[in-house]
Formats: C-alpha cells, sequence, structure tokens
C-alpha cells in the first residue's frame, strides 16, 4: 500500500486549485460537497465555475497561480492540464506547505482522490494508485454486488500492460479496452486458464480494439425516475456510468446527477411548463451535436421519457443524423404518486383503465375527453397540473362529475420532501392554490390515500397533513 487512505475533515480549511478547464471540473464537483474554502485560480474558467463563484460558493482568481497564493491551504490541486504548468504550481505550492495533488499525475502527486462513493454519512473511497481509474469506477457501480475475487490479479496485470495499451488513442477509445479487460475479458481468462491466460487475452484484445473504427457516439434516451435515486433502473445505473455526456431536464435532481461518471459533463437543458426554457430545437441540436463526436450521450429526462417528455422530436433528431440510439424507460411519476397513496393504478370493480393526462400542452390547457373521465370510478392522473387546476375542476363537473369524487395532489412524489394533500374535485382548484408553485405535482382524480398512507401522512412531519 504506497498510498494510506485517510478522511480529511476539509471544513473551513483553504483548498486552492489552479485551472478552469474540464478536469477542474470534474475536481471541483467532488470539493463542493465538502465545507472547504475553495478558491480557484483561472484565466478563462468554465461558465460552471463562474456560476459557482457568482453563488458564494468558491472565490474565482481570474489569473494564473502565483507564489502566495498556497499561503494556509491545506490542499492545492493543479488541474490546468499542462503538465509544465502544474509543475509549476505544485513546486509553489509545496514550497508554501500545502499537500499538492496533479491531476492524472501519479507520480507530481503528494496524494490522489480516489473514486468516491457518496452515502453520507457512511463514505466509501476506492483508490487504484493510478493502476486503471476504469477499473475504480467499476468497482463504485458495482459496489451493490459482492467484490469479484479477481479484481486484484487483474488490477495487477492490467498495470504492468498500460504502456502497451497507450498505443490506444487517449480517453473514450482506452476507456473501452480497460472496460472490457475488467468487465469480461479478464475474469474469463483468468477462470479459464489463470494469470498466464489473463496475459495473452489482455495482447488479443489490444489487436481487436486497435483494429476497430473509431466509434461512431451513441445516444441513450434515459428515464431518472420520480426523483429517489434508488428509483433507477439498473440500466440506467450502467448507461449513467458510461456517459461522457449527461444531458438532463429540470426535474432531474442532485442525488441522481452524482451518479454519473465523474468524468461526465454535465449538462442542464431545463424546460418548464410556461417560465423561461431552453427551445426543444436547442436541445435537440446539443444531443446531435455531442453524438457526432463519437461521444456517449446520456440524455436525462425525469420520470420515463416516452410520457410527456418530447422524446419523439429527439428521435427524429438522432435518428436523422445516423446515430445509434436506445431508449431506457422508467418509473414515471404518476407510479410513484399512486404507490405514495397505498393505492393501485387499477382495480377490478373500479376502473379497468388508467388515463395519463397532460394539464396543458403547447397550445394551453388540453382538452380531453371530459365526459369518460367524469364518469364514476374514472381515474386519470394529471401531469403539469397545477396551473390548469381550476380548468380541469370547470371541465369534470361541467360533463357531471360528482363534486365529491377523491382527488388526490401529490407533490415531489418520492423525494424527501414528498407531500400528500387529499380533496375532493369541488376542492381541488382551491387545495393546489395552496401549495408550493415551483414543485412538481400529480393531480390523482378518482383516488384518495388509502387508511394507512393517512395515517402515516398524519404521523409523518414530511407529510402535510390531509384535509
Ligand atoms: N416524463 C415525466 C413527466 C414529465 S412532464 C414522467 O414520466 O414522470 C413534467 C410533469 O411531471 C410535472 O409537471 C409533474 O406533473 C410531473 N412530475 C415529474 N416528477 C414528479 C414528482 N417527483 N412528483 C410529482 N410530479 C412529478
Amino acid at each position: 500500500m504506497q498510498h494510506f487512505p485517510i478522511f480529511l475533515d476539509l471544513s473551513d480549511r483553504r483548498v486552492v486549485l489552479a485551472g478552469g478547464g474540464d478536469a477542474a471540473l470534474a475536481k471541483l464537483r467532488l470539493l463542493l460537497r465538502t465545507g472547504a474554502r475553495i478558491t480557484v485560480h483561472a484565466e478563462s474558467p468554465a461558465p460552471e465555475i463562474a456560476a459557482w463563484a457568482d453563488a458564494g460558493r468558491l472565490i474565482l482568481h481570474r489569473r494564473r497561480f502565483a507564489a502566495g497564493d498556497a499561503g494556509a491551504a491545506t490542499l492545492v490541486y493543479g488541474a490546468t492540464e499542462d503538465p509544465a504548468e502544474d509543475a509549476r504550481v505544485a513546486a509553489i505550492a509545496r514550497a508554501e506547505g500545502a499537500l499538492v495533488n496533479i491531476v492524472d499525475d501519479l507520480a507530481g502527486s503528494d496524494f490522489l482522490t480516489p473514486a468516491i462513493v457518496d452515502r453520507s454519512p457512511v463514505t466509501i473511497a476506492i483508490g487504484t494508485e493510478g493502476a486503471a481509474p476504469v477499473l475504480a469506477r467499476m468497482i463504485k457501480a458495482d459496489l451493490e454486488d459482492r467484490l469479484p475475487a479477481a479484481l486484484g490479479p487483474l488490477a495487477r496485470i492490467g498495470k504492468g500492460f498500460r504502456k502497451l495499451a497507450a498505443a490506444l488513442p487517449h480517453g473514450r477509445a482506452r476507456r473501452a479496452f480497460w472496460a472490457e479487460y475488467y468487465d469480461t475479458a479478464g475474469p474469463r481468462a483468468l477462470a479459464r486458464g489463470g494469470e498466464d491466460a489473463v496475459r495473452h487475452s489482455l495482447g488479443d484484445l489490444l489487436d481487436s480494439h486497435l483494429g476497430r473504427a473509431p466509434s461512431a457516439g451513441h445516444v441513450d434516451f434515459v428515464g431518472a425516475g420520480p426523483g429517489d435515486p434508488e428509483l433507477l433502473t439498473l440500466k440506467a445505473r450502467k448507461a449513467l456510468d458510461r456517459a461522457d455526456v449527461v444531458i438532463h431536464d429540470r426535474l432531474v435532481p442532485a442525488p441522481v446527477l452524482e451518479l454519473a461518471r465523474r468524468e461526465a459533463r454535465i449538462i442542464a437543458a431545463g424546460k418548464q411548463g410556461f417560465g423561461p426554457s431552453v427551445r426543444q430545437d436547442d436541445i435537440n441540436a446539443l444531443i446531435v451535436e455531442h453524438g457526432r463526436q463519437g461521444l456517449h450521450v446520456v440524455r436525462l429526462k425525469s420520470g420515463d421519457p416516452t410520457v410527456f417528455g418530447r422524446l419523439d422530436e429527439e428521435l427524429d433528431a438522432v435518428i436523422g443524423a445516423g446515430l445509434s440510439h436506445a431508449v431506457i424507460p422508467g418509473i414515471t411519476a404518476a407510479s410513484a404518486a399512486v404507490a405514495a397513496l397505498d393505492q393501485s393504478q387499477t382495480r377490478r370493480g373500479r376502473n379497468a383503465e388508467m388515463r395519463l393526462i397532460t394539464g396543458h400542452d403547447m397550445q394551453g390547457y388540453a382538452e380531453h375527453d371530459w365526459r369518460a373521465l367524469a364518469r364514476p370510478g374514472a381515474v386519470a392522473a394529471i401531469y403539469m397540473a397545477r396551473k390548469a387546476a381550476r380548468f380541469v375542476q370547470g371541465r369534470l363537473l361541467m360533463h357531471g362529475a360528482d363534486p365529491a369524487t377523491p382527488v388526490s395532489i401529490v407533490e415531489n412524489a418520492s423525494r424527501p420532501d414528498q407531500r400528500i394533500l387529499a380533496c375532493d374535485l369541488a376542492g381541488l382548484d382551491a387545495t393546489i392554490s395552496g401549495t408550493g408553485s415551483g414543485q412538481p405535482a400529480i393531480v390523482l382524480v378518482g383516488l384518495a390515500p388509502r387508511e394507512a398512507a393517512r395515517s402515516t401522512a398524519r404521523l409523518s412531519p414530511q407529510l402535510e397533513a390531509l384535509s
């Protein structure tokens, strides 16, 4: 063990970082989770860094790191992606008494940043002494499973092979090689013929990767679920773990984004019902542009990407650009909302169908088959219902719905701040007007919370009292 793992208390400590590009961003995302006082030196910082500075989360100096800048710093990061400049930073920082890390330079660093699984207060740190960054990511992804016993010898043999693997272009091609080695080729060879077979398999694998055409780029349309990261599918987790770029909508919360590969670029492409938004054409172009660079793009959409997500327009753009793609479904908000009520979406003798409807579309309030929705026993989940609540209520009553029809409003379904409000159709507009307007909510017409859900709601301060 050359590098001894410790857990450093960074609260109120000074941490200085030189650099303003992708390497700096990846480190800052981690450091921002601590209580450190962060200072960044960058002549042309990425917009994210400037935004963090504006938000008071770090101090930004738009000039090079210089003598005197590491005074009283606990840690200094050289993340300029320029070896000569990083070495200059390291020399100054060491002379001023700080511990130094140079991104992607094991020999030039006093300490390494491990791959981190963050489940505060439990934190798992994974280091490979620089032998195999891709291995560290795989362990992070697979921690839920037991660790395969073969990882030790595979990493040792792999480390000895790194010079040869440098024949592959840096980045995605090399990552794909190591991923296949650690994922399938290595463990299989080890099981078949021990360490000698592993050495052989590495040579064969390298030949086959050297013979491959440069990758064409791929887009996964991934359902992020309603917000609870545990409601992601395993396929979604895997896609996030391989992503080069994650383009997400406004409703995908931070705990889900944190599961993306650490080096992945995270791009917010938010759209809001009536608010400020990124145009759909711009989102389509963003996806295609990154796919064309040969990257693995994850288009992360809240809930299920096939439900009120304008998936077809994005699919058309991706298919039109000749990129490969896959749609990975997710748990839609209505499923999470109904589960929160301890109810089911369909019930024998009550409803043999449940409609997913939208409160508004691009033209304004959306019209539906109100007569069918107004029938006794009908159940509908209304998305984007906040602004349309009065309209929906009026339409249903006009078509003969019973004013006493049960209605449940589930705000922030599956998230720590989930709230359930129960009312009847006559009280829908008044009830929803009294709730937080920026929060996503589903209105379930025809469903009341089951008694158990009601009493849990009363006991839990997180769930609002039910009327
Ligand atoms: N594709 C998404 C829906 C996108 S439309 C899905 O399958 O869930 C956006 C609407 O979804 C919001 O206006 C809100 O009505 C609903 N929504 C999304 N996440 C939600 C959540 N966690 N709780 C309640 N409603 C949610």
